[in-house]
């Protein structure tokens, strides 16, 4: 299996960035990742307000996919996340949905501990750990690993975990890809700016398919399709999912729009992957039994 360190990282994706490794796919990689504040907060006394701003939502790579040009497309399989033994979650003053109403920042560094996350003596979570940074290079301009878009970026969709397969648009040669930004577990929404963010190593399988690039990522799971847009406002971006969704489900069963639309209206997801980035993420979910 080739390895990664997460000492070769990026803050954006962008076809002008040299690759840290180029590869023949399909290949297993073992890539390591730092927590989306590049390691700085791994104490309690390490503070907020002491940290190196220029330097947060490292992602590993970029690795470069020899033979894979702009039109193509990147699968990713997910085999495994090993997570940190520990990690750490913050609200600070005026970020994310509720900051108005807290002063200062607030930092807990929370033990992971048989698969359970120690927030508080009487509070255990089970942890559920995703990739919260994972793309390829954009087409056009640089994108900061802190934004989302169709590229992928920081989407912080809580199903990109274990056993999710993801298919990214490439459009630069090479695709470029990188990742990081690990959670050990977050709530749909991401409300308080951050997951419990965790260094990690992440065991991935990459493939090449040439053609098909898709709109926006796609995602599945062993019982679910999923389209993943991100836009300005979450209204715009449900809207733009539900469309695409819409058009994959044409194209794998050929049921007319009406049926497509009645069917999506009742079993189909419509969901939030966070809603404190520059841009919104959702994701429009449909269960893969239906699609006969
Ligand atoms: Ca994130
Ligand atoms: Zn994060």
């Amino acid at each position: 299996m080739k390895k990664l360190s997460a000492e070769k990282v990026i803050f954006s994706f962008s076809a002008e960035h040299e690759p840290v490794m180029a590869v023949d796919v399909p290949v297993r990689m073992e890539i390591q990742t730092k927590d989306c504040f590049f390691n700085q907060l791994r104490e309690p006394e390490d503070k907020v307000d002491q940290i190196d701003w220029d330097v947060i939502n490292p992602a590993t790579g970029p690795v470069y996919i020899n033979g894979a040009e702009p039109g193509d497309t990147l699968k990713v399989t997910i085999n495994e996340i090993d997570l940190d033994e520990k990690g750490c979650v913050c609200c600070m003053e005026g970020e994310g949905t509720l900051g108005d109403q807290i002063e200062g920042t607030h930092v807990r560094i929370v033990p992971i501990e048989n698969g359970e996350a120690v927030f508080s003596d009487d509070i255990r979570i089970s942890v559920d750990p995703m990739i919260g940074v994972i793309g390829v290079a954009p087409e056009g301009h640089a994108v900061n690993t802190g934004t989302p878009g169709k590229h992928g970026g920081n989407m912080d969709n809580t199903m990109i975990r274990k056993g999710a397969v993801l298919y990214l648009p490439v459009a630069a040669e090479g695709a470029l890809f990188a990742l990081g930004d690990v959670h050990a577990v977050m709530g749909d929404g991401e409300i308080g700016v951050t997951g419990l963010e965790i260094p990690a190593h992440v065991d991935v399988t990459l493939e090449l398919i040439k053609g098909g690039t898709p709109e926006y990522p796609v995602l599945e799971d062993p019982e679910h399709i999923s389209v993943i847009v991100s836009a300005e406002t979450t209204d715009e971006a449900s809207e733009k999912a539900a469309d695409l969704m819409k058009d994959i489900l044409y194209q794998k069963t050929g049921m007319s729009v009406p049926d497509i639309i009645m069917l999506m209206s009742l079993v189909g997801d419509l969901q939030f992957c966070q809603i404190v980035d520059p841009l919104k993420t959702v994701r429009f979910v449909f269960p893969k039994k239906y699609m006969k």
